[in-house]
């Protein structure tokens, strides 16, 4: 059986350039797409689980990473863009046409990623960007209708393609969460 991931890994991971200087994320549509810029290569690239990234048709799991906030602007049909729920922690703002998510962002200041915007970079038109590293929120494509029996096969092919599988975030992004929890505990006392 094979297991499908998602298209831009399904055939082998791609390793970025190591210089990539930004790019510019495109929607599916063919009349008017949104175009969104983005400065500067993408940070802690991964795939997820979760069921609150958007997927393209057919993946069992989103690619998304983050930017700095400062360095994402809309370019072009920024009137097709709405937020897919507000009261959400990462606003997602997406293509009411094609429903693609072009990024998400964290407008409460207190939250330990607030100021990195999460974008999905299989939608640059320009190749190169950094490669995704890990799979976070592995466990979670079962509440997305895939069956526990999968588990094991999804586990293999992830390691297979050097995507370690994590059922929650990596561990450099969860000691991020964990400090800055302590940190804010500090300051509260
Ligand atoms: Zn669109
Ligand atoms: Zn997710």
């Amino acid at each position: 059986m094979t297991v499908h991931i998602h298209p831009s890994v399904d055939n082998g991971v791609k390793q970025g350039s190591g210089h990539f200087t930004g790019g510019t994320l495109v929607c599916k549509c063919q009349d008017r797409p949104v175009k969104v810029g983005v400065r500067g290569d993408v940070l802690h690239n991964h795939a997820c689980g979760c069921s609150k990234c958007w997927k393209p048709d057919g993946a069992t799991f989103a690619v998304i990473a983050v930017v700095p906030r400062d360095n994402v602007s809309v370019l072009e049909n920024g009137d097709k863009l709405h937020i897919v729920d507000a009261s959400a922690t990462i606003q997602r703002h997406a293509c009411k046409v094609c429903g693609t998510h072009m990024y998400g962002r964290i407008e409460n200041k207190d939250h330990a990623f607030y100021g990195l915007d999460f974008i999905h970079p299989e939608l640059f038109q320009e190749g190169g960007s950094a490669a995704p590293g890990f799979a976070a929120f592995v466990s979670s494509v079962i509440e997305t209708g895939v069956d526990p029996s999968e588990m094991d096969g999804i586990r293999a092919r992830l390691k297979e393609l050097g995507l370690e599988p994590y059922d929650c975030l990596s561990p450099g992004l969860m000691d991020a969460l964990a400090a800055h929890v302590s940190k804010s505990r500090a300051k509260a006392a």
